[in-house]
């Protein structure tokens, strides 16, 4: 176990016009709120020294750790389609790297920790309740098992932040394989700077595409790797119902892992066109326009890469264009492959595709919760007596009345028994993800109350999300209406 962090810093060896050199600055009275204890163990780090005041004053920017290099990264992005040459972390500073005892190298990031260079017109800091959104979203994806960012700690500033209203005001410390995005290559690439292109492709190559160094062509192996980790994080989100909210390129990041926790939100009734944002008024980030918005994404990632593709442009753009195609077939075996596990199909066949689509546009027409109507399956897997608690979640419960037999039909060609079925079924569809309505009655007995018990209780919960938790089965339902007319505000 170390005391304070073993800081190991790679991103600050790069080109000095990569970041902004810039400490976090100190807040009035912190507090910690949380610390990720199996988190720190992982990353070698002591929890003990971290909820201690030497680690609270780190995690809440009024000490810089010994070793620390605090930076606020550049990049540009494309906002709702609209790009913008310069964004940048504005309320975040990057403290360092550290290489954890997998050996795996991981960002440590103050968000919400004070002004930067790229600040804009924000004040750098971060609202109590986002804070506490994006620690239990993404603790609780990470439960799930999808990649995704983590959650190492929330302290309280003991300073308000004005939004429309003063709120009391958070950092997260957040961790990250890296916080390089699909905006951090463009930012170089609308400037022209090829040599910066390639620093970065090769610090990307290096610390999350190693093999890519071997290949023939190093950055369409580059592109190749970021473009079927992106096409399997997408699948993962729309098998377990998540709505990012906002897929901006700068918000993408090259890891494959889901970073940026602002107005994402859960599906409660299944509906392909649900959208949460306050702001996305246009449904451009809808649950279902996700995978398209991901290649769109990826489009612009290729485009980036181009001069380091090949000396010759029509070449380039035939690589780019080349692994673009990959695109499709690796989100579309990631997604039916998971819908069909979903159901309780081990390998895949003619026709299963079809008929886990057919469930699925049954329970769009129908307001079926999407989490229960999953998880209630796997008993129905088991005996047909749990058919009842499956069909009661359907307007019209003879939606799955018809559907269930043909359902059944390919289950019985399975090598497996039904106990094995339901047992591999409930290791796939969550009984537990964060539920919209107890996420914000979570963040309001916080910001009104001071009362992080029901941050607590939610988080304990959603570390086991495939695990039936009967004493907790409160948190597993679905809320009144379906959810419908639920909205997500950006957290700034
Ligand atoms: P986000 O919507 O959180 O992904 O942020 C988009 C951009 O706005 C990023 O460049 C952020 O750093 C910046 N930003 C968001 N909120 C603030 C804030 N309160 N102060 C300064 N910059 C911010
Ligand atoms: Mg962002």
């Amino acid at each position: 176990m170390m005391m304070s962090f073993p800081f190991d810093n790679s991103y600050v060896r790069l080109p000095e016009r990569f970041f902004a050199r810039r400490a976090p600055t100190p807040v009035a009275a912190p507090r910690l709120i949380q610390v990720n204890r199996t988190l720190a163990g992982e990353l070698g780090l002591d929890p003990d020294w971290l909820a201690g005041p030497e680690g609270i004053a780190a995690l809440a920017g009024n000490g810089i750790p010994p070793g620390a290099d605090p930076v606020a990264t550049a990049y540009a992005g494309h906002q709702f389609g609209q790009f913008v040459p310069q964004l940048g972390d504005g309320r975040a500073v990057l403290l360092g790297e550290v290489v954890g005892r997998d050996g795996r190298r991981r960002d440590i990031q103050l968000k919400g920790a004070g002004p930067t260079p790229f600040s804009r017109s924000g004040d750098g800091r971060a609202a109590l309740g986002p804070v506490l959104r994006e620690y239990l979203v993404s603790e609780a994806m990470a439960a799930l098992g999808i990649p995704t960012t983590r959650a190492l700690a929330a302290v309280a500033t003991g300073e308000p932040v004005m939004r429309e209203t003063p709120l009391p005001g958070a950092v997260l410390t957040r961790v990250a394989a890296s916080h390089i995005r699909v905006g951090t290559f463009q930012f170089f690439a609308a400037r022209g700077d090829v040599e910066a292109l390639r620093a970065l492709a090769d610090h990307v190559v290096a610390r999350h595409y190693p093999e890519a160094a071997q290949a023939q062509n190093p950055y369409r192996a580059l592109l190749d790797g970021v473009i079927a980790a992106q096409a399997a994080l997408v699948a993962r989100w729309l098998l377990v119902g998540f709505v990012h909210g906002v897929m901006n390129t700068d918000n993408m990041s090259v890891a494959g892992e889901t970073i940026d926790y602002g107005p994402c939100a859960f599906l409660d009734a299944y509906d392909p066109r649900t959208v949460y944002s306050s702001i996305d008024r246009a449904g451009r980030y809808a649950y279902g326009e996700q995978p398209r918005i991901a290649l769109w994404n990826l489009t612009r990632l290729a485009e980036t890469l181009l001069p380091l593709l090949a000396d010759d442009e029509t070449e380039a753009v035939a690589a780019a264009e080349a692994a673009l195609a990959g695109y499709a077939p690796h989100f579309e075996a990631a997604y039916h492959g998971g819908l069909a596990r979903k159901i309780g199909l081990g390998d895949l066949r003619e026709g299963d595709a079809a008929l886990a689509g057919d469930l699925l546009r049954r329970m769009a027409e129908n307001q079926a919760d999407f989490t229960r109507t999953f998880r209630a399956l796997c008993e129905a897997a088991e005996r047909p007596a749990g058919d009842g608690a499956v069909r009661d979640l359907f307007v019209d419960p003879t939606a799955y009345d018809d559907w269930a037999p043909r359902w059944r039909a390919r289950l019985a060609e399975e090598a497996r028994d039904p106990a094995e079925t339901a047992a591999a079924m409930r290791a796939v569809n969550p009984a537990f993800i964060p539920r919209n309505h107890q996420v914000e009655a979570m963040i309001a007995a916080a910001v009104e109350r001071a009362d992080f018990a029901p941050f607590a209780a939610l988080l304990a919960v959603l570390a086991r999300p495939y695990a039936d938790q009967p004493d907790q089965a409160r948190f597993a339902e679905a809320p009144e209406g379906g959810g419908v007319g639920y909205r997500t505000f950006c957290g700034t």
